[in-house]
């Protein structure tokens, strides 16, 4: 006696192997049916004896823990039924997908180099022996490549390279690793590398010589341009403090930290702490920069990371990388995003010898083109898991799923600082790559395209566009100017809470606690730390840190003199000698004084972001913040170790809000400034500080709304000790605690919230 069943599988499981794994195991369970790709998901019927076919699935229920399960492979929802027998059935088949009707995608993220692929490339007997563009179903480029669906060769840049006999037989081989892997490629049918001159003359075609010429140049302290993946890295070498200087000089980034590359954990546990979790973040197929505390003297240049505890390692994740890295003598590189200044990361090779050819010495190149200029992925383990600080290669297109299905089309656009945008459809929200800031016109455009780019890819016709409350900012202008549409605009802090929701797809009320840099809210104010009550259909302010004037717009998010001034203008003390200390130009201050006075071109704000800086200024640690977050990331680092003590945290109740007074702290601050309390103290008693204010805000909150989960967000939360130990104690309170883990907590998760907000309203 046979029986019959259709499975439907939800999830990552469409481009990444799934139908193949399938074949094998119906194959070995001696299965007959079927398996196919539709709009939903993956559809599978099985017939067989009853004990088989619950075998079957109990397998694909057991999922990664399978030894043969396809690594990218990721399934969300698995629904089964019974289905009448097919009688005289004999095999098993991969079918193609229902043509016509909704276009399906199986655009997945790029993915780091497998083990498979790796020991293929390092044996003389393969016929990929040392080729740079070894790939397979478990790994390679994705997204990257494609220019349009459905993910087939013809519609990547892979379209132009005619796969070799050889190549052919694997990828139409349901049995082989490369069933169906778009970019197989090999040395005789696939693209090629070379080393240019900055004019752009080959200096070197011979694929190892390339490879070994460039090792040597860097190894003489040169500066090379890498072709990636997603686009071109500049790199040097990490341990070379001349050539890292020559770097930054070159590259015009005052001080910001480079991302640094190796070939393995143990190369680089030397130089950093690398915990449980974060060895398995590096060495996942997403293979994204983790940051990692310093070692004590470590060999690593100075200016790699300047003022910073931290240090952002990434490992080899393309095929080039380990061949480079396996030539002797290269240990450490910085391998930092090739871009100027602000503008978007290069990947076209004609823009990189136009435009680094006065920043590097040489250019490694290749001819496989990059479509979508994706950024290195970064994140930090918090509370012993992966928290996302950039969302960009090995996570994007990787969607978050809703239980329900979203009932109409949404395009969110973000916010205007590390924009993403994010569009919604069926029971998916597609959050786009890292764009950067809206405000440099190249970023803007690129902003236009992609938006273009990722709807067509996903064949989304928005119905609903969303965007931020603040009037001028260019993502709120650009939703509006798409003319015909529904237009929902969402405060940016309930926007923050709200994409915590949604990654864990989570509908109740929260209590909302958001440390965050600036955000328009509906007073008019600007707001940054705030406690609310919130569900993706409604929010209340509970609570916010008291308001203090900031003068200057968005001068003062660079010149944090300006937040000193307006802190201590809500003082009765005045601190002449410590303001002088900070800003020794006394016209500046008065200049800046008379505009708090007299109200000019200044705001009332309750600025998380705004309050570190300050107070990192206050403690010497510098004035300007050079790259965003470059004083509170120094504040950060500054901590000494082991201090439990705190400022005291006073919240009172104040009309129908609760309000934190900052007052008290900064006073005590300035009065253990004064009396010579060293740096790591202060550090350590601020953090401890803004730690027990949010508990403060989670307790009452609790008391008066009966709520128990707190949702963290907000930009501030990228600070790995005010994260951790906020965490920490909520839960030693009894708070159950939803953190972000897979989209960023600073303004990178912005347009997941828009989306799901509108998402709730579509009725
Ligand atoms: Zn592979
Ligand atoms: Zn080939
Ligand atoms: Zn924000």
């Amino acid at each position: 006696m046979k029986i019959r069943n259709k499975i439907v599988i939800q999830g990552q499981v469409q481009g990444v192997g799934c139908r193949p794994y399938i074949y094998r195991l119906a194959y070995r369970l001696g299965l007959t049916g079927s398996v196919l790709n539709d709009s939903r998901g993956v559809v599978i019927e099985v017939q067989g004896t009853d004990s088989h076919v619950s075998d079957f699935v109990k397998i694909l229920e057991l999922g990664k823990s399978n030894p043969d399960w396809p690594p990218l492979m990721k399934i969300a929802s698995m629904r089964s039924r019974q289905n009448p027998e097919i009688p005289g059935e004999r095999a098993f088949a991969i079918r193609k997908s229902p043509a016509p009707g909704e276009k399906t995608s199986h655009v997945t993220a790029d993915s780091a180099t497998c083990p498979e692929c790796l020991a293929e490339m390092n044996d003389p007997n393969d016929f990929r022996y040392r080729y740079p563009f070894i790939n397979c179903t478990n790994c390679g480029p994705r997204y990257t490549i494609v220019e349009t669906i459905p993910y087939d060769r013809c519609n990547t840049t892979m379209a132009d390279f005619t796969m070799c006999e050889k190549c052919s037989a694997q990828y139409t081989d349901p049995k082989d690793r490369r069933f169906h892997a778009q970019p197989v490629a090999c040395p005789d049918c696939g693209p090629n590398i070379w080393l240019a001159d900055p004019n752009g003359k080959r200096i070197e075609t011979n694929s190892d010589k390339a490879i070994a010429k460039t090792a040597e140049m860097l190894k003489q302290g040169k500066i090379l341009a890498i072709k990636g993946l997603g686009g071109f890295h500049l790199a040097v070498d990490a341990k070379n403090e001349t050539a890292v200087q020559a770097l930054r000089q070159r590259k015009q980034r005052d001080n910001k930290p480079f991302a640094l590359m190796a070939a393995s954990i143990e190369k680089i546990n030397k130089y950093v702490e690398v915990t449980e979790p974060a060895s398995a973040l590096l060495t996942s197929p997403q293979s994204p920069i983790v940051l990692l505390t310093k070692r004590n003297n470590t060999a690593i240049a100075p200016s790699v990371a300047q003022g910073l505890n931290t240090l952002g390692f990434m490992i080899c994740y393309t095929p080039l990388h380990h061949l480079l890295f396996a030539e002797g003598g290269i240990d450490i590189l910085v391998m930092t995003s090739a871009n100027l200044s602000d503008e978007p990361l290069i990947c076209d090779n004609d823009e990189a010898l136009d435009k680094l050819s006065g920043i590097a010495d040489a250019f490694l190149m290749h001819n496989r083109d990059i479509r979508r200029q994706t950024d290195d992925s970064i994140v930090h383990v918090v509370a012993g898991a992966q928290a996302l600080i950039r969302r960009s290669r090995g996570f994007t297109p990787g969607p978050v799923l809703r239980g329900k299905p979203i009932k109409k089309q949404i395009f969110a656009a973000g916010a205007d600082m590390k924009n993403t945008f994010c569009l919604a459809k069926g029971n998916q929200f597609i959050l786009s790559e890292h764009i950067g800031d809206l405000e440099d016109s190249r970023v803007y455009r690129h902003y236009t395209e992609s938006i273009k780019h990722l709807r067509s890819l996903f064949d989304i016709k928005p119905e609903i566009f969303v965007s931020d409350l603040h009037p001028s900012y260019i993502s709120t202008q650009y939703a509006q100017s798409l003319a015909g549409a529904e237009t929902i605009q969402v405060q940016h802090h309930w926007a923050h809470v709200a994409s915590v929701l949604a990654e864990y797809d989570y509908s109740e009320k929260v209590i909302g606690l958001v440390a965050d840099g600036t955000g328009l809210g509906t007073d008019g104010a600007i707001w940054g730390c705030e406690c609310l009550i919130a569900s993706l259909a409604e929010f209340t302010r509970f609570g916010h840190m008291r308001y203090f004037p900031l003068p200057g717009g968005d001068a003062a998010s660079k010149d944090a003199i300006r937040p000193v001034l307006g802190l201590m203008s809500t003082l009765s003390q005045d601190y002449a000698n410590i303001i002088e200390a900070i800003e020794p130009d006394t016209a500046r201050v008065e200049m800046i004084l008379t505009q708090i006075e007299k109200k000019i071109n200044t705001v009332q704000t309750s600025s998380m972001g705004r309050l570190f800086d300050a107070v990192a200024a206050i403690l010497g640690l510098g004035i300007r913040n050079q790259f965003e977050a470059q004083l509170p990331m120094t504040l950060e680092s500054a901590i000494q170790p082991g201090i439990e003590d705190a400022y005291i945290v006073r919240i009172t109740e104040k009309g129908r809000t609760f309000q934190l007074d900052y007052r008290i702290m900064l006073k005590e601050l300035l009065e253990d400034k004064v009396s010579g309390v060293t740096t790591g103290i202060m550090s350590a008693k601020f953090h401890n500080w803004a730690v027990a204010a949010m508990i403060g805000f989670a307790i009452k909150a609790r008391k008066i709304h009966a709520i128990k989960t707190v949702a963290l967000s907000g930009g501030v939360f990228c600070n790995n000790y005010l994260a951790n130990r906020t965490i920490q104690q909520l839960k030693n309170s009894g708070f159950f605690v939803l953190f972000k883990r897979r989209v960023p907590a600073n303004d990178g998760g912005i347009a997941l919230g828009q989306a799901a907000i509108a998402a709730e309203m579509c009725k």
